[in-house]
């Protein structure tokens, strides 16, 4: 049997709701035997799930890193990357300067909005980690202000809304080079997610390529069956790595379960195949 792999997760290290080890025992409980930590901007919570994983699982050192591009915001991650490399780590350190920015700047604007304490409030619940608008959510829910983190995003929080902040993140072909730098493969995250014209996610892939992008996340939980298989098409015609991932960020509100992904095509290449290659190379088999 194949090894079920997820490479897309988040801990408490950004907006997941397990802390690192709890995310591994919960991932090696549904099957997953090679599991990327992707949190948002950081690399803190890896040393602790390799710590904690069991024999027989293996962790993937992994970011998953927040971009601008042509007035959008979209994700890259950065798989098997050494976190030590300083390239990766002063781009993060500087993304993470611009949350604490936006987080105090959120505070302010839904203050105007009659909503009071949310910026310390995100902080609390960050426990001192990097803040994200989920922290926000789940404040405003926890307030009452709003029913469910869902509803948050759309009334407060996105493009229009009260609280939102317009994204400062990196540019796409400095997240590009700081994670082949570190080692590691850019992977485009959750590509069906982006509210863009067919012409518009045609040209972020090229760019991306261009830049040195090697994969496509064409299996994520954010994607119904038409996002994969559109997908599946780009990763063809861009000739792209293929890569999975739950996206996971708290068992109560799963976009799907851990260890439940579906299959990749399997005319794709798998983004681990690569890796895999490039240890058997290291190894001089
Ligand atoms: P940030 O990087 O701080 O802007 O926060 C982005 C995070 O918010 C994403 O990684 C998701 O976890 C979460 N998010 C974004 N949009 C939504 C939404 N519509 N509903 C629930 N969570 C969302
Ligand atoms: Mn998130
Ligand atoms: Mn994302
Ligand atoms: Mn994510």
């Amino acid at each position: 049997m194949s090894l079920i792999y997820d490479l897309h997760t988040h801990s408490t290290a950004s907006d997941g709701t397990l802390n690192p080890s709890a995310l591994v025992d919960s991932a090696w409980r549904a099957g997953v035997r090679v599991l990327a930590l992707t949190d948002h901007d950081t690399t803190e919570g890896i040393e602790e799930a390799r710590q904690s994983a069991p024999e027989g699982m293996r962790i993937v050192a992994g970011v998953e890193i927040s971009v601008s591009w042509n007035g959008h915001t979209v994700h890259v991650l950065g798989l098997d990357v050494d976190e030590r490399a300083e390239a990766l780590q002063q781009g993060l350190a500087k993304l993470r300067e611009f949350r604490d920015w936006r987080a105090e700047e959120m505070g302010r604007r839904l203050h105007k909005h009659q909503i009071e304490g949310a910026f310390e409030g995100a902080k609390a619940l960050s426990n001192g980690r990097l803040v994200s608008r989920t922290h926000f959510a789940r404040f405003l829910v926890k307030q009452g202000y709003v029913k469910d983190v869902r509803s948050v995003f759309t009334k407060y929080l996105t493009e229009g809304k009260p609280g939102y902040v317009a994204g400062q993140w990196a540019e796409l072909a400095d997240v590009v080079s700081w994670i082949l730098d570190a080692g590691g493969m850019p992977v485009l995250a959750h590509p069906g997610r982006y509210r863009m014209t067919g012409t518009k996610l045609r040209s972020l892939i090229s760019q991306f390529k261009q830049a040195g992008g090697l994969g496509l996340e064409v299996i994520s939980g954010s994607h119904n069956q038409d996002d994969v298989r559109h997908m599946a098409d780009l990763a063809r015609q861009f000739e792209l790595l293929a890569s999975a991932g739950s996206d996971f960020h708290d068992p109560d509100t799963p976009f799907i379960e851990l260890g439940r992904l579906p299959d990749l095509p399997t005319d794709l290449r798998p983004v681990w195949t690569s890796w895999q290659d490039r240890q058997a190379d290291a190894a001089g088999t």
